[in-house]
């Protein structure tokens, strides 16, 4: 548990949460300020700042607990689409430093209160370099 984390804090039962999924690695929990009624955070149990601190064996476990949220959803509300994403680092739009997964119910329309896109920009005409300048890296 990380001091001032305020996801830490839920973890450790000392700040309420609407629970709705708990295993041993994490805890899924409705999002305060939801996107949309059922707007789900997917809480790993053991802090992590982010994706790039978070050990393999949860990277990989958490998106299975995604797509079990995801389709719980589905069921439920029998929304259009679901979006599961996860940010790192402000510029990407963190705003709680304990890595989350957040699984939000979509609708045809609902552009005017959730609106997660990008501006595509022109194809790169050096892919080839794009491509040896991140493989250096991994
Ligand atoms: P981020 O922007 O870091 O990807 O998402 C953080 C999310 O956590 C936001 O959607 C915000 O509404 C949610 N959140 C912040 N504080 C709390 C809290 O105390 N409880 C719950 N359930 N959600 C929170
Ligand atoms: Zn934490």
């Amino acid at each position: 548990m990380k001091e001032d984390c305020i996801f830490c804090k839920i973890l450790a039962g000392e700040i309420p949460s609407a629970t709705v999924y708990e295993d041993d690695s994490f805890k899924a929990i409705l999002d305060v300020n939801p996107a949309a009624r059922g707007h789900v955070i997917i809480l790993p149990k053991t802090h992590a700042a982010n994706l790039y601190e978070l050990p393999d064996e949860e990277a990989s476990k958490i998106m299975v607990v995604a797509k079990k949220i995801a389709i719980a959803l589905k069921e439920t509300y029998h929304c259009d689409g679901i979006n599961v994403l996860q940010n790192n680092g402000e510029a990407s739009g963190q705003t709680v430093f304990h890595l989350h997964v957040h699984v939000i119910p979509r609708y045809t329309g609902d552009t005017d209160t959730i609106n997660i896109g990008w501006k595509p920009q022109e194809t790169p005409s050096d892919m080839a370099a794009i491509v040896e300048e991140i493989k250096a890296n991994l």
